[in-house]
């Protein structure tokens, strides 16, 4: 911690090093305070994708709210932007070098109130281990596809369930309260009723407008699902996605769907149908018993023969093995963006770019059936961006240094073969760092009313763009 501090008393008229400025901390934090060259300091700035690493100059192991403040009010002194991390899968801006990183995952505060039927967290605590304690009272939250991601950083990005997202819209619909800790150093509480501007701008807005230090939201009585995956040969990808697509519009809000084309790794982790096959993944999420959703998955299953098939009733602690997604950090490369519609001409492009001879070299190419509730306005008014967009694709793939240049290669031409049903607006979740580079790809991902909102919020909240390492949006002038 801060290992060099000896050398920081300086009486001579050499340049202070860096460090000196950071010797206040030392006494306003009781978390760790780690500089580059301190022992810790990779682990504490670990991130789960490898390829975008975080290298900041201070890092601040934060340990509750007042050290988040103690934090910012430092790194406000010093001028200095402020980073934020839980458990590392959205670095949209990497490096972050000149930046004061703060990270939450300390922040391990997590109740159940079953007669309010409410959760409070703080900033660290996981999907799983909410889902632990929900599922002793038959519960459930609006979690996502993968329960090991942290539940503010997901539900500030408005939070897209692959379960309960039709039926009852986004995580960040359902919050009740937050604590905040904004650019100026201050713990505000905020509510609808309190300070609703800031309510609206944080849940959608994500980490522009402060770090979020606690958050308390509705849960909901769905103790168990009918869910799961069906996998099939990629060779049969066609007659599948055709039923698929047929299948989409008759899903009442009950009910949700995705698919993503697999080419897998041949690793023990995967069960012997799976180990490096070309395959395509449906994934089915039902809020009904097991007879009604074997009917809602016939026609799949009719369009050909399952290689390996996971859908059956479960406990609602299981949506995890609605998506099956892989939880260990590894170096990615990533593309997302929304489309319009799945029409012929769209499942006819995507198998140009990802089916039998494409020659595609993206490990998961997904497409995810939205609508619902998801299109509908919250009583608690948020600035989610992706109201009325009806699918959304993502691309995602690991691999050795070359293989990511190829994949990255793929992950324009992907986008750049879908540029005729890309929807405007997106999902801020599933924004890859390459698609929030510029102010004017933020600002359509929003759309320019609600851009417009969020900068004369930025410029109220966070005049000097402290909050930037995100996909940004800039003060208003
Ligand atoms: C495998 C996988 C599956 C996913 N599936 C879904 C899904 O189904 N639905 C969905 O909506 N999303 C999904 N996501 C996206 C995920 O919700 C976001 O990446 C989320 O931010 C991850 O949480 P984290 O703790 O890792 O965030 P981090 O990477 O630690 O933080 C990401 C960003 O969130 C902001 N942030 C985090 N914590 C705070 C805070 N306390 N206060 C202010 N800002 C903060 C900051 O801007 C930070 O840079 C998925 C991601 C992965 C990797």
């Amino acid at each position: 911690m801060l290992n060099n501090v000896p050398n920081v008393v300086h009486t001579s008229a050499e340049p202070m090093p860096a460090t000196a400025g950071h010797v206040p901390l030392l006494t306003a934090v009781e978390g760790p305070v780690l500089l580059p060259d301190d022992i810790g300091y990779g682990e504490e700035c670990r991130t789960f994708n490898l390829s975008r690493a975080l290298t900041p100059a201070v890092v601040v192991g934060a340990t509750h709210t007042d050290d988040v403040a103690a934090a910012v009010r430092h790194a406000g002194r010093l001028g200095m932007p402020v980073a934020v991390r839980n458990q590392g899968h959205q670095v949209v801006l990497p490096t972050a070098e000149d930046a004061l990183l703060i990270t939450t995952n300390r922040l391990q505060e997590i109740s159940v109130d079953p007669g309010r039927r409410t959760v409070r967290v703080g900033a660290g605590v996981t999907w799983a281990q909410v889902l632990t304690e929900t599922d002793k009272t038959g519960l459930a939250p609006i979690v996502g596809s993968a329960p090991h991601v942290g539940v503010i950083g997901y539900t500030l990005g408005g939070g897209l369930s692959p379960l309960l997202g039709r039926k009852l819209g986004y995580a960040a619909d359902h919050v009740r309260w937050m604590e905040v800790v904004t650019a100026d150093g201050a713990v505000r509480e905020v509510t609808p009723e309190r300070l609703p501007d800031l309510f609206w701008a944080l849940l959608g807005g994500k980490g522009n407008f402060g770090v979020v230090t606690r958050m308390e939201f509705d849960v909901f009585p769905f103790p168990r699902f009918y869910g799961g995956g069906l996998w099939f040969r990629g060779e049969e990808m066609l007659p599948v996605l055709e039923a698929w697509r047929a299948l989409v519009p008759e899903l009442g809000e009950d009910t949700m769907t995705s698919f993503s084309v697999q080419r897998l790794p041949d690793v023990a982790a995967l069960p012997q149908p799976l180990r490096g096959a070309f395959v395509l993944h449906v994934r089915l999420g039902h809020l009904g018993d097991s007879t009604t959703g074997a009917r809602i998955a016939a026609p799949l299953r009719a369009a050909a023969t399952p290689v390996f098939d996971t859908l059956t009733e479960r406990p609602f602690g299981e949506i995890g093995e609605i998506h099956r997604d892989p939880v260990h950090a590894m170096p990615l490369v990533e593309t997302g963006f929304a489309l319009r519609e799945f029409s012929a001409g769209t499942l006819g492009r995507l198998m140009e770019l990802t089916g039998p001879g494409s020659g595609c070299s993206m490990k998961n190419v997904e497409v995810r059936a939205l609508g619902g509730a998801l299109d509908r306005e919250p009583a608690r008014p948020n600035s989610v961006s992706s109201r009325g967009v009806p699918y959304m694709t993502f691309a995602v793939g690991s691999g050795s240094p070359a293989q990511l240049r190829t994949m990255a290669e793929f992950a324009r031409a992907y986008a750049g073969g879908l540029t005729p049903w890309r929807a405007p607006h997106h999902v801020i979740n599933f924004l890859s760092p390459d698609e929030a580079l510029s102010e004017a790809e933020v600002r359509d991902v929003y759309g320019a009313e609600r851009y417009a909102r969020l900068a004369a919020l930025k410029r109220v909240y966070d005049p000097a763009n402290m909050f930037r390492f995100n996909h940004n949006i800039k003060p208003a002038a």
